[in-house]
């Protein structure tokens, strides 16, 4: 009947989804998807439910049974811990997805841009044990049914970005390719202006209308979004190389053994033998049996001049490594030789994959000067408007290739990204928030497959769960105040028209139940009009449902003591006294409220 006629067709369509192989395919299959079944993908917060109840069949049953187990953590308080907290993250690459799907989780709207649509790195990722843990858990073998076959611990940077993509649409991310970030637009000066949004290209991409809380910069290693210092680190020279061979996965090629990086960056005679039979001085080699037979090698500047890979010799690596000093016919045979070497000549031919370009997959790489941020995330204000920005992955800490480390990091840092949004959400304060972040950043470079939790049936954002003996408290809120607030602007006009600060407190407080602000003292009385303020600033500090008109002397107290603590604005009276009269007295709320409003949209704007 007709009923199981649509519910095929719906199972057809999913599985378009999950089998396809590109960026754009994935984008069209979906589109397709929500077109035909009716699904809004805008609502994001029904979203994930809608789908699941339109799309039922024993296969994806497994699916949405992890993916409902995954939900069901209790940091994400039901989807709705972040509920109401807008995202925009910067980046399609594996954090920035990453980071998208927790920021789901925990409810928050997010929109996610990247400037490419195509998915093309062939480069294979080394992942430990807990990100496989893990992308199981988002039913990766769903998607992708060789994942991690075995004792297979790595993929493709392009598979693993396609198989995010098709968790993050299915949960409601809001995903848009061709998308360039290219700054940040402050809230501007005039009355109900929007709050935060983005420069984008094109700019007249429907993006650049979207207002946001918090911004994620996972951009990769360049990083674009700005107010983030970076610390440089320079260490010898180190010229990695990574190439893709073709993977025609016969039984020949199946029987090869991977070379895992740490079991030969210490084997030296192996590269003794190397240099004495082939003149390539290598300081290590990683091979990866993948959709490509794929190597990473760092070698030694004397043996690329040898071997004409390096035309000339010049002291500063920009120059020797530009693309006029490199020969690729000499690379190609570098990269060949030594996988050849390396796999003692068992893969019967080695092709080379082609790049996005078409061209043979070899790249040469500069690793001699890394780049890691000072801070790992940053609070701005402007008119009023708080913006949380955090950096994730390549943007935050730069990886050296050969040693794996990217992803792994990358995720970790997208989880304690996420429990720093969600404290942010509840209300904590702000520099114990930063406090928390920058000491759990420091953690990371130190971080191994070792040395963190083994129990990943536990794992969450909470970083309590994932590093043992955690000191969350290394950096004290103290420490972040300089660093993570913008520089200071010209002081405010101290002295605020009437008018305009009921204005403002009108826009503050509308739509808040009971609040009625009409002047600026018996409006007041109920105190529930002084709470809305600083609910909406803020509204993790105070559960406004739960407030009745029943107590106005304890919603004053309630909200000038949290406007004292958490915003360092002095009370000028006590509740009890405010609300003993008929009516609050108009001088001293005046007095008050325009020193809420100086602090809300921040004296230093
Ligand atoms: P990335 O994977 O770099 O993703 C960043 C994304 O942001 C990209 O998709 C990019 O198109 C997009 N983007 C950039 N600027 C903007 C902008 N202004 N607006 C919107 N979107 C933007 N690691 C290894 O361990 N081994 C390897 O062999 C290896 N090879 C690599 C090869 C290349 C060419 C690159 C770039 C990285 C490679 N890496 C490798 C690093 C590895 O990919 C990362 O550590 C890992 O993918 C996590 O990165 P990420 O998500 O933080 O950033």
């Amino acid at each position: 009947d007709v009923e199981d006629v649509r519910a095929s067709q719906a199972v057809r369509l999913f599985e378009t989804l999950v089998q396809a192989s590109s960026c754009r395919g994935t984008l069209q299959a979906f589109s397709t998807l929500c077109r035909q079944l009716d699904l809004d993908p805008l609502d994001h917060h029904n979203f994930y439910g809608h789908l699941k109840d339109a799309v039922r069949s024993w296969k994806v049953q497994a699916l949405w049974t992890k993916l409902d187990k995954r939900a069901q953590n209790k940091v994400y308080g039901q989807n709705g811990a972040c509920s109401g907290t807008r995202v925009l993250v910067v980046g399609g690459g594996p954090c920035g997805l990453r980071t998208a799907i927790e920021l789901r989780l925990l409810g928050c709207k997010v929109v996610l841009i990247e400037k490419r649509d195509t998915f093309s790195r062939n480069n294979v990722l080394h992942l430990w044990p807990f990100a496989i843990h893990d992308l199981r858990g988002l039913g990766a073998k769903h998607f992708y049914g060789k994942f991690c076959a075995g004792s297979i611990d790595h993929i493709s940077i392009r598979q693993l970005q396609l198989m995010l993509l098709k968790v993050s649409l299915i949960l409601g991310v809001e995903v848009h390719v061709n998308v360039e970030f290219v700054k940040l637009l402050e809230p501007s000066e005039e009355p109900d202006a929007p709050g935060w949004r983005a420069l984008v290209l094109p700019s007249s991409h429907s993006v650049s209308e979207f207002e946001f809380d918090v911004v994620i910069g996972a951009d990769g290693r360049r990083n674009t979004l700005e107010g983030f210092s970076r610390k440089e680190f320079r260490g010898k020279l180190a010229i990695a190389i990574t190439a893709n061979f073709v993977n025609r996965n016969s039984a020949a090629e199946a029987s090869v053994e991977e070379i895992s990086g740490v079991a030969f960056i210490f084997n030296q005679r192996f590269f003794l033998e190397l240099r004495d039979e082939t003149g390539i001085d290598l300081e290590n080699i990683v091979y990866y049996k993948d959709q490509t037979h794929y190597f990473v090698m760092t070698a030694k500047k004397h043996s690329l001049l040898e071997k004409g890979v390096l035309l000339r010799d010049f002291p500063e690596t920009e120059r020797l490594l530009s693309p006029e000093n490199v020969s690729q016919d000499a690379l190609r045979s570098f990269a060949r030789q030594a996988a050849d070497f390396g796999t003692g000549y068992q893969l019967p031919a080695l092709d080379f994959a082609v790049d996005q370009q078409g061209r043979p997959d070899v790249a040469v790489f500069d690793f001699t000067c890394m780049h890691a941020a000072e801070s790992a995330a940053l609070i701005r204000r402007r008119r009023g408007r708080r913006l949380l920005a955090a950096l994730v992955g390549d943007s935050l800490l730069e990886p050296f290739w050969p040693m794996g480390t990217g992803c792994a990091r990358g995720f970790l840092a997208a989880f304690d990204t996420a429990w720093m949004i969600r404290g942010w959400r509840a209300g904590r304060a702000e520099l114990e928030l930063l406090a928390e972040r920058e000491s759990l950043y420091r953690l990371l470079p130190q971080t191994t497959s070792e040395n963190i939790s083994k129990n990943f049936e536990q794992y969450s954002i909470d970083p309590a769960t994932r590093y043992p003996n955690l000191n969350s408290c290394c950096v004290r809120p103290h420490q972040v105040s300089p660093r993570t607030t913008p520089p200071a602007g010209p002081p405010a006009d101290p002295a605020v028209r009437p008018g305009l600060l009921l204005a403002w407190c009108q826009r503050q407080t509308q739509g808040y139940r009971g609040v009625r602000v009409r002047d600026l003292s018996r409006s007041w009385r109920s105190g529930l009009a002084l709470c809305a303020l600083i609910h909406r600033q803020r509204p993790g500090l105070i559960d406004f449902d739960a407030l009745t008109e029943d107590d106005p002397a304890g919603n004053v107290q309630l909200a000038l003591d949290l406007a004292q603590r958490e915003f360092g604005v002095q009370p000028v009276t006590t509740g009890a006294e405010l609300t003993a009269g008929a009516e609050p007295d108009k001088l001293l709320m005046v007095f008050y409220l325009t020193r809420l409003y100086q602090a809300f949209r921040d004296p230093r704007d």
